[in-house]
């Protein structure tokens, strides 16, 4: 084991993988491009996962209410 060695771990760019520096304004990026990047692979993926909101999901958990409304 060398963890000992490494008393601050280097942070790497999640994209590229290249070293980030935390003093970078785009930390944890490498470079404002990567942040970029990442910011669009994160938007694609929430609109990908994103489905309508079903109101059985809201109602499950809350039985008991007076204000059910019925079927
Ligand atoms: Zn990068």
């Amino acid at each position: 084991m060398t963890d000992s060695q490494h008393p601050a771990p280097q942070r790497v760019c999640p994209i590229c993988k290249a070293p980030a520096d935390i003093n970078n304004q785009a930390f944890p990026f490498c470079s404002p491009r990567c942040r970029l990047i990442d910011l669009n692979q994160w938007m694609e993926g929430r609109y990908s996962v994103t489905r309508p909101l079903d109101p059985q999901d809201i109602d499950e958990g809350q039985t008991g209410g007076d204000d059910v409304a019925p079927p």
